[in-house]
């Protein structure tokens, strides 16, 4: 797979439509899977491998963050990726920047208070990707579904000229969602750590036979996490699937997110919800409903 280290060499490499995959590598089968549905819909896939120090809110959890960029790239490849753009961190930002990028409307509530700086940290890197890179097209999982809106809105907010694409959440086959922090995840603590991905999914088939009610759903991830031993998640959330605020009834389109510290590692998920039913499959153009619907 051919790597590229610079905005200019890697926009020069690029023909035709170009999909973009920003990741921050060790690269897991929720990664492929973005990059496999780029494939689908680009000519040129252009696969970023960047470990954003903006976005992390702790030196240590930064200086541990696992890396294997030589894997990455033959991951990159096999999956049908054509350019690997791995810059330095000189390259992503020659001096300090004192840009800020923020959209405090998106960012002050789950993820927000919990890891200060981090949205405003993967909104800055993302932007410079959107602007260095120029691709049409832009590929992001809905496992974090609060940065999957903020990109979103992000490029409507910006003119960015790029789409960007909403894929599913890739899970084990015992339901636990990809994370390239799993590895952190001790054996013994896996199966509970299973009680997450257990609640989101009883609370869909609660939405799916028709609980709207937001505090209903909540509970009963809540209960699950607690029968697991897991009774002070930092949230359990109905939100707005576009603002990722929270919401008392499922009445428009809206993900059920938990982060839950489960030994030493915070683990974060969600299910998307659909007032008409529960809607995780197949990849999709997001579309910040909330603007032509709200006027927001
Ligand atoms: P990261 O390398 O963690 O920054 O993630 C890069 C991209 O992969 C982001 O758009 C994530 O939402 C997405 N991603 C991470 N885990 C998963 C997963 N289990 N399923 C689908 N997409 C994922």
């Amino acid at each position: 797979m051919r790597v590229t280290t610079t905005f200019a060499e890697t926009r020069a490499a690029a023909r035709g439509v170009t999909a973009l995959v920003p990741t921050m590598g060790f690269l897991h089968e929720g990664h492929l899977s973005l990059i496999e549905a780029a494939r689908e819909r680009a000519d040129t896939v252009v696969v970023s491998l960047f470990v954003n120090p903006l976005q992390f809110n702790e030196a240590a959890d930064l200086d541990r963050y696992p890396r294997d960029p030589e894997r990455d790239a033959s991951l990159a490849e096999a999956a049908g990726g054509d350019l690997l753009f791995a810059p330095s961190l000189t390259e992503m930002y020659p001096v300090p920047p004192v840009t800020r990028v923020s959209l405090p409307a998106l960012g002050a509530e789950l993820e927000g208070p919990y890891r200060p700086g981090h949205l405003d940290g993967v909104a800055v890197v993302v932007a410079k990707l959107y602007a260095g890179l120029a691709p049409h097209l832009a590929f992001f999982g809905r496992k974090d579904a609060q940065q999957l809106a903020l990109v979103t809105r992000l490029a409507v907010d910006l003119s960015f000229p790029v789409e960007v694409v909403g894929c599913p959440t890739v899970r084990e086959q015992d339901g636990l969602a990809l994370s390239s922090r799993n590895v952190f995840l001790p054996v013994g603590d896996r199966a509970t750590a299973l009680s997450i991905s257990r609640g989101l999914m009883a609370a869909a088939d609660a939405a799916d036979a028709g609980e709207r009610s937001g505090a209903a759903l909540e509970g009963i991830v809540a209960a699950e996490l607690a029968d697991a031993g897991l009774s002070a998640p930092d949230y359990v959330a109905l939100a707005d699937a576009a603002m990722a605020t929270r919401i008392p009834a499922l009445d428009r389109p809206a993900f059920l997110a938990v982060a839950v510290r489960v030994g030493p590692v915070r683990l974060i998920d969600n299910v998307r919800l659909e007032p008409e039913g529960s809607a995780d499959r197949g990849c999709r153009l997001e579309r910040p409903s909330i603007l032509y619907t709200r006027g927001a």
